[in-house]
């Protein structure tokens, strides 16, 4: 995925062959990968994307799943978060295939815009289809799918009667029980600085999923301004709002990496009093004249402190 990936098990049932759980691990990830990678073009959602037709088409329960995910946190944000977004993506070059980070024209912009469009990807349950209303519909998953992973993974370690792990994909955590020496994980929130590697925040937490969205890994500067890779599908440009990184803790990492782009999209005011409304536990970093400057919605002091 592009990414690196940690899993910490601290306590292996006598039962379990250590080898034969990490290839499971290798095979899960590696399917995920074939399915939802819009960086290889034979993955299915690489096919779907490529395919200009606006018939039914059959999908795999897992895609189904991570589809559904995010047209919910799309309705819930009112388009904010958008998984239809991918051509804005790849026009401003963050996307598969170029690494050509460039200022488009407004024109170019207007384009894309037309293309967009969560409302213009329908899905049915009985059986799994997906349908495009627009031919030019191509999906971008890299906002929610690490977390999905996450989750899977978690999963597995589950069903193998393993319950005191850490498993992380790019970031993207999910932890369970306790630390060999019976403490609970110690996670940091990093500091959105670009320059050096920092950390912000400390938490002491468990039975939990985290993940964190930012501007300060995955950006461009061109005239004294920094472009980010989280884009704004109502503007069709990268964010231009003070927050540096958001961070949320959910039941599924899925949700709680969908969530941190999406509060990342919306920006330090119309973000927090969204999460703040739907008792979303997320921590905001906003860059000001003095530094950063954190912000917590309620549920997120609660589970904190
Ligand atoms: P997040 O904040 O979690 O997500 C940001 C990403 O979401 C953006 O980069 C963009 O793609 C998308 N996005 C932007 N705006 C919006 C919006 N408004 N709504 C919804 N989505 C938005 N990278 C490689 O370099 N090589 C690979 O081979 C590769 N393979 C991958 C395979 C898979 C299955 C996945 C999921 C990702 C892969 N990536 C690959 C991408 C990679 O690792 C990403 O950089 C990553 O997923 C983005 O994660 P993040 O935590 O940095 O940002």
């Amino acid at each position: 995925m592009g990414t690196s990936f940690t899993i910490k098990v601290e306590s292996l049932p006598e039962t379990i062959d250590a080898k034969r759980l990490k290839n499971d691990i290798r095979h899960c990830l590696d399917e995920i990968d074939t399915r939802m990678s819009t960086y290889r073009e034979d993955s299915e959602i690489s096919k779907f994307n490529r395919s200009k037709s606006t018939d039914w088409q059959p999908v795999t329960r897992s895609l189904y799943v991570v589809l559904q995910k995010a047209q919910q946190i799309s309705q819930l944000t009112d388009g904010a978060f958008d998984i239809t977004v991918g051509p804005l993506v790849n026009l401003w070059g963050f996307g598969p295939g170029s690494n050509n980070f460039q200022v488009p024209g407004n024109l170019q912009i207007k384009q894309r815009l037309n293309q967009i469009g969560y409302q213009s990807l329908i899905l049915v349950d009985v059986p799994m289809a997906i349908k495009k209303l627009k031919p030019d519909i191509y999906i971008d998953l890299s906002a929610l799918a690490k977390g999905f992973a996450v989750d899977q993974v978690a999963e597995l370690l589950q069903a193998q009667g393993i319950s005191d792990y850490m498993v992380e994909v790019g970031g993207e955590i999910r932890l369970k029980g306790k630390k060999a020496e019976g403490g609970l994980w110690q996670i940091a929130i990093e500091k959105p600085a670009t320059e050096q590697r920092a950390l912000q925040k400390v938490l002491a937490i468990s039975d939990i999923a985290i993940a964190t969205s930012g501007d300060y890994r995955n950006f461009f500067d061109s005239e004294g301004m920094r472009f980010s890779h989280t884009i704004d599908p109502r503007t069709g440009r990268p964010v231009s709002h003070q927050l540096a990184s958001v961070t949320v803790l959910g039941h599924t990492t899925m949700e709680a990496d969908a969530l941190a782009t999406a509060l990342m999209v919306m920006g330090p005011e119309e973000g927090y009093n969204l999460a703040q409304q739907q008792d979303i536990s997320a921590f905001f970093i906003v860059k000001s004249d003095n530094g950063f400057v954190e912000k917590s919605t309620s549920a997120f002091t609660d589970y904190t402190r």
